[in-house]
C-alpha cells in the first residue's frame, strides 16, 4: 500500500438503516462497482461487506450492514448483533432512510439503537428521485427526527447518483487525517468468490418467491481459472425438500434461469467467460444453527 499524501484523510463509515432503504445500492454507486447485491426483497444483505472509495483527498471505507429490524430467529439475532458491532467500530454513521415514505416505527427502532453511541450520525434521506407530491411532509418527518437527536441531514438518490458528491464531502468533513487502509484501486475487502456467491443468491431472490429466498446459503466449491474460461461450481443450501423443488423447477427450468442470469453477472465481475454449474442441497434448519451459519461463512 503506497503512502498517503500529507493532509490525506481516511475513515470508516457505517451505513445503517432498516431493510430496503437503499444501503447496498448506495454503496455500489459510491464505489462505482456492483459489490453488494440489491433487491426489493428484505434481508438481501447478510454479511458485513466493506466498500472502498478513494478520492484525491480521502479514503472512505463503507461498511454495509444488514438492515436492522426486530429479530425473529437466530439469523435475525446475528444480523442485529453484527449491526450493533458495526455502529461502535466506525468513525461516522450514515443512517439511511427511504424518502418516498415518511418516518415510521422501523426508522425509530434504528434511531433508538443509536442513542448511546458516541459516533457522529448523519441522517441520509435516499430515493429523492421517486418522492411523491407531498414530499415536504415526508422531508419534515425526517428533519424532525434529525433535530430530535441533533444529527445533520442530507438528501440524495443512490439510484441516479444525484447529490452524492455533497454526501461525500460531508462525510469527508467528519473524518480525521489518516493513511490508506487499503490500496487506492481496491473497491471491496471481500474476495471475488464471496461476491460470486452473492450474485447467485441475488438471482434466487429475484427469480423465486416467498419462503425460498430467506432459506438459501451459497457455498462456492470450486473456482478454476484457465486462459479461456473460468469454471465455477457452487452449491445452494436450502432447508426443505419443497424449496429444493422450487429452486430446480419443472424440468430444471428454474435452476437453468438462475444459473444463466448469475453467470452473466459473474462474467461482468471478472470480465471474462464463465462456466457455472449449480447444485442444490437440503440442509434442515441451517438458519437456526450457529454451527451451520459459521460453516457457511456467517460471522456468528
Ligand atoms: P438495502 O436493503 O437498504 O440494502 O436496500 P437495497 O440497496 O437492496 O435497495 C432496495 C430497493 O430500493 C431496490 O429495489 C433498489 O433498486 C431501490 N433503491 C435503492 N436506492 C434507490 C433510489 O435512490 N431511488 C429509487 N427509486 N430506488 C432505489
Ligand atoms: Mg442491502
Amino acid at each position: 500500500i503506497p503512502q498517503a499524501p500529507t493532509g490525506f484523510k481516511s475513515g470508516f463509515i457505517g451505513i445503517i438503516g432498516r431493510p430496503n432503504v437503499g444501503k447496498s445500492t448506495l454503496m455500489n454507486e459510491l464505489v462505482g462497482q456492483k459489490i453488494a447485491i440489491t433487491s426489493p426483497v428484505s434481508q438481501t444483505t447478510r454479511n458485513r461487506l466493506k466498500g472502498i472509495l478513494t478520492t484525491e483527498t480521502a479514503q472512505l471505507i463503507f461498511v454495509d450492514t444488514p438492515g436492522i429490524h426486530k429479530p425473529h430467529h437466530q439469523l435475525g439475532e446475528v444480523l442485529v448483533k453484527n449491526a450493533k458491532i458495526a455502529i461502535e467500530s466506525v468513525d461516522v454513521i450514515l443512517f439511511v432512510v427511504d424518502g418516498t415514505v415518511a418516518c415510521g416505527p422501523g426508522d425509530r427502532y434504528v434511531a433508538e439503537l443509536l442513542i448511546n453511541s458516541q459516533t457522529p450520525v448523519i441522517l441520509g434521506v435516499n430515493k429523492i428521485d421517486q418522492q411523491p407530491e407531498d414530499a415536504q411532509k415526508i422531508d419534515d418527518s425526517y428533519i424532525q427526527l434529525a433535530n430530535n437527536y441533533q444529527w445533520q441531514n442530507v438528501k440524495f438518490s443512490a439510484k441516479t447518483g444525484a447529490e452524492l458528491l455533497q454526501l461525500q464531502d460531508l462525510l469527508i468533513s467528519h473524518i480525521e487525517p489518516g493513511p490508506f487502509y487499503y490500496p487506492p484501486d481496491l473497491v471491496t475487502d471481500q474476495p471475488e468468490r464471496f461476491i460470486m456467491g452473492e450474485l447467485i443468491r441475488e438471482q434466487i431472490l429475484l427469480l423465486t418467491r416467498q419462503e425460498v429466498p430467506h432459506s438459501v446459503a451459497i457455498a462456492i466449491d470450486l473456482v478454476e481459472e484457465s486462459p479461456k474460461i473460468t469454471r465455477v461450481l457452487a452449491t445452494i443450501h436450502v432447508e426443505r425438500d419443497s424449496q429444493k423443488g422450487i429452486l430446480i423447477g419443472k424440468g430444471g427450468t428454474m435452476l437453468k434461469s438462475i444459473g444463466s442470469q448469475a453467470r452473466q453477472q459473474i462474467q461482468k465481475l471478472i470480465t471474462g467467460k464463465v462456466y457455472l454449474e449449480l447444485f442444490v442441497k437440503v440442509q434442515p434448519k441451517w438458519r437456526h444453527s450457529r454451527v451451520r451459519l459459521a460453516e457457511l461463512g456467517y460471522r456468528v
